[in-house]
């Protein structure tokens, strides 16, 4: 191997981090070799903080109406052929029940920005689910809200919230956003919600539109300096009715690759092998866990719905029961000698700090 990339990730895997110019260099010159190195020191830091074990959570697309315009999301709200759904407070506890009989201890919430879900009926969700399921971690994402509503929802016990910041750079932020959305009030959200108490995730695609090595560069910066609890990231794969339908897709290689580089950067993060992962490759996910991520999000939306929460095309489990979901993923993990645990799976950071 190049000794140069060597001696870059030797020094990301004993500083958890780089410069800008050292990154880039990272990205723009790397080889599968390169690849087969980083993410080897990739894995021995997460095995050393997390041994084994991998992270599930119960994913419930609970609606797919949406207010925004995102050009890159199915379920975008000028797409007409979207046929929509919401599920109702009882279906999304049947959701938890079955997830918890399956061994699930974290559900998460996610839809598209429903106005219908205002703050005191998502408060009342969250509480019920909390009630019924002390034992179980309840994640939100459901996109910007006021720090108000944050504060309400965090308040009837929501623990977690998934907000990917998609793209930290606001020029490329603008490219891939109608211009009522920004960049800086998506960051402001993810503020708010770390200083709110909750575990925070942000997150981006690979590959998206018009992105270039530099934003990815920002965006791991971005990442370091943030320190969020959970970094989602997936190749951006395009949906067939959205002004991206003829982009290309991300790659399996960039997306792995970078999966190695914020386990390193941030050793204790939660990296989920995620969906759009396993949609590009019949193997992404465990390919992903191979490379440090510790977390999977099998689905446990109602089977007749989920053909409806088409973020891009060709999203794998829509045919599934949240059973055969749970089984299939267990066979993948334990493929690469990981195994699922029946946990919460919450942030290692803070106990090993105390212990440490
Ligand atoms: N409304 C919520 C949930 C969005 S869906 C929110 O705003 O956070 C969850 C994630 O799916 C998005 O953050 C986006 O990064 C990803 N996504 C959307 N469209 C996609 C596509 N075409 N390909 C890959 N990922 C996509």
């Amino acid at each position: 191997m190049n000794n140069r990339i060597k001696y870059l990730a030797d020094k990301l895997y004993e500083r958890h981090t780089l410069d800008r110019s050292e990154l880039y260099e990272l990205l723009s010159e790397r080889t599968e070799e390169a690849a087969e190195y980083l993410s080897r020191l990739a894995r021995e830091v997460r095995e050393s903080i997390y041994g084994r074990d991998v992270y599930l959570r119960g994913l419930i697309e609970f609606t797919n109406y949406c207010k925004n315009d995102c050009y890159y999301c199915g379920i975008r709200r000028s797409n007409r052929s979207c046929e929509r759904y919401r599920l109702s407070e009882e279906q999304i506890l049947e959701c938890c029940k079955t997830g918890h009989e399956l061994g699930f201890r974290t559900f998460v919430l996610q839809g598209g920005e429903d106005p219908y879900y205002t703050d005191e009926r998502m408060c009342a969700i969250v509480r019920e689910i909390k009630t019924r399921y002390p034992d179980c971690a309840v994640t939100l994402s459901v996109g910007e809200r006021s720090r108000e509503s944050y504060a309400k929802l965090r308040e009837a016990g929501a623990d977690r919230y998934l907000l990917r910041h998609e793209t930290a750079d606001p020029e490329h932020y603008a490219k891939i956003h109608p211009s009522e959305l920004s960049c800086e009030n998506r960051m402001r959200c993810l503020r708010d919600l770390k200083e709110l108490g909750y575990q925070v995730g942000c997150g981006f695609m690979v590959g998206s539109p018009y992105q270039t090595l530099d934003n990815i560069v920002t965006d791991l910066e971005f990442i370091k300096e943030f320190k969020p609890h959970m970094v989602g990231i997936g190749p951006f794969i395009p949906h067939h009715a959205t002004p991206f339908s003829d982009m290309p897709a991300g790659t399996l290689e960039l997306t792995v690759y970078l999966l190695s580089i914020i386990r390193l950067l941030l050793p204790d993060v939660l990296l989920p092998a995620t969906t759009a992962l396993g949609t590009i490759h019949p193997r992404g996910r465990e390919l992903g866990l191979l490379a440090g991520a510790n977390v999977v999000m099998p689905n446990l939306s109602p089977t007749d719905v989920r053909k409806k929460y088409m973020l891009y095309d060709n999203k794998i489990c829509t045919g599934d029961e949240a059973a055969e979901c749970r089984r299939c993923l267990e066979r993948r993990v334990e493929s690469v000698g990981y195994r699922i645990v029946v946990s919460r799976g919450d942030w290692r950071g803070e106990t090993r700090n105390i212990t440490a």
